[in-house]
C-alpha cells in the first residue's frame, strides 16, 4: 500500500483507560546520518484533544509523526498510546495515520480506494460497506463515488486520502500537513470534517504550515525547533509566556527618509516599519516623532494584537516556511 501504515491485523478488543493520555511521546531521539532530526522530544495528548504541531522547515515534524505511528524507529525514547507501547499491535489499531504525500490509487475510484484501505484495516462484508458509505458521505463525495480519483481536484483527493486513514474508527488520528496544496475552501471543509470526528471523541494531532489553522482549529499547540519542544500550550498561554502584553505597531510612510528611524525595523514584505511596544499609548507619540524627524510622512498605522505568528517568530526567529 502506498505510504499507509501497516495495520494488517484484524481489529480486536482493546481496553482503553481514559485517565491516561491518548498519546505520549517520551524523550524521542532520531539521527539520520549526520542529521539530528529529534533531540529529546516529549509531549502528551489528552483524549479528545486537538493538537497542532508546528515548526520551521526541517524541525523534525514528519520524523515525529512517523515515529508516533511506528514507521520510523527512534534511536531512543518511547511512544505510548493509552499507556501502552506502540509496539503492541492491538493498541496500534487505535491509531489512524494520514501521510503528507497522497497515498491513494489514482487508477481506482473513490469507493474502490475506500474498500481497499478498509480491508487493509481489517474490515469485511457489512461492516466494510457501512464504513465506506459513511466515509463517502463524510467527505462529501457520495455522488462521485464511482469516478476515478485521477479525475479529482487536489482537495477531493486529499479528502479521500484522509478518509482512508479513519475507516477503522481510530481513537487518535495523526495527519501530516493534511491541507498542503489545497485551496482555502477545501481547507475549511477538511477542518470541518476533522472537527466532526473530534466531536465524536477522536484525538487529532496534525502538522501544518498554516498558522491560522493552528490558532483557530486546535486546543493546544506544540512548537518544535531543532527536534525539541520549544513551546507547548493553548494560544493564550503561548502569547502570555512569550509576547505578553506587547503589541506590534506597523507604520506606512511616504517621502524620502534621510536615515532609518531609531528603534524601527523595515519589513519589505509588508512595506512598513514595524516595532513592538509595551505600552502603545505612552510609546506611540515618540515613535511617530522619530519617523517625522528623518523626513517621513505617516500614511497609515496599524496596532496588532499578538498572534501565533508573533509567538512563532519570537521563539524560532524564523517564518514558518523560509
Ligand atoms: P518540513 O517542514 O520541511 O516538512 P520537518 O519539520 O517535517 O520539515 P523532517 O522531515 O522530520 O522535518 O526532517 C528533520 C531533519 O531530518 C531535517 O534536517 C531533514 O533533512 C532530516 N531528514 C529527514 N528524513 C531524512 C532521511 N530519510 N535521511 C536523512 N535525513 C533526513
Amino acid at each position: 500500500m502506498p505510504g499507509q501504515p501497516a495495520l494488517l491485523a484484524q481489529p480486536s478488543l482493546c481496553v482503553i483507560n481514559i485517565e491516561t493520555p491518548a498519546l505520549e511521546v517520551v524523550n524521542l531521539w532520531k539521527k539520520y546520518g549526520s542529521n539530528q532530526a529529534l533531540s529529546g522530544t516529549s509531549f502528551a495528548v489528552a483524549p479528545g484533544e486537538r493538537l497542532a504541531l508546528l515548526g520551521p522547515n526541517g524541525a523534525g515534524k514528519t520524523t515525529l509523526i512517523r515515529s508516533m505511528c511506528g514507521r520510523v524507529r527512534p534511536d531512543e525514547g518511547q511512544v505510548h498510546l493509552f499507556g501502552r507501547s506502540i509496539r503492541d499491535p492491538d493498541v496500534l489499531l487505535q491509531l489512524g495515520v494520514v501521510p503528507q504525500d497522497l497515498a491513494i490509487y489514482l487508477d481506482l475510484t473513490a469507493k474502490e480506494n475506500l474498500e481497499c484501505f478498509g480491508q487493509l484495516h481489517g474490515l469485511r462484508s457489512r461492516r466494510l460497506r457501512e464504513r465506506v458509505s459513511w466515509a463517502l458521505k463524510w467527505i462529501g463525495l457520495e455522488d462521485r463515488a464511482n469516478e476515478l480519483t485521477s479525475r479529482f481536484s487536489g482537495g477531493m483527493k486529499r479528502r479521500v486520502n484522509i478518509a482512508c486513514g479513519v475507516l477503522h474508527r481510530p481513537s487518535i488520528l495523526l495527519l501530516d500537513e493534511p491541507t498542503v496544496g489545497v485551496d482555502p475552501q477545501s481547507r475549511q471543509r477538511i477542518f470541518d470534517m476533522l472537527d466532526e470526528l473530534n466531536q465524536q471523541g477522536t484525538s487529532i494531532v496534525l502538522t501544518t504550515h498554516h498558522l491560522d489553522e493552528a490558532e483557530t482549529r486546535s486546543d493546544r499547540i506544540v512548537i518544535i525547533d531543532y527536534g525539541k519542544v520549544v513551546a507547548d500550550g493553548s494560544i493564550e498561554k503561548l502569547i502570555a509566556t512569550t509576547i505578553g502584553a506587547r503589541r506590534e505597531v506597523a507604520i506606512e510612510t511616504s517621502g524620502i527618509l534621510v536615515a532609518a528611524p531609531r528603534g524601527l525595523e523595515w519589513n519589505s514584505a509588508r512595506n512598513r516599519f514595524v516595532c513592538f511596544v509595551d505600552n502603545v499609548v505612552e510609546e506611540l507619540p515618540g515613535i511617530l516623532e522619530r519617523i517625522q524627524q528623518v523626513g517621513g510622512t505617516i500614511t497609515d498605522l496599524e496596532v496588532h494584537q499578538p498572534n501565533l505568528h508573533h509567538v512563532f517568530l519570537h521563539l524560532t526567529g524564523k517564518e514558518l516556511r523560509e
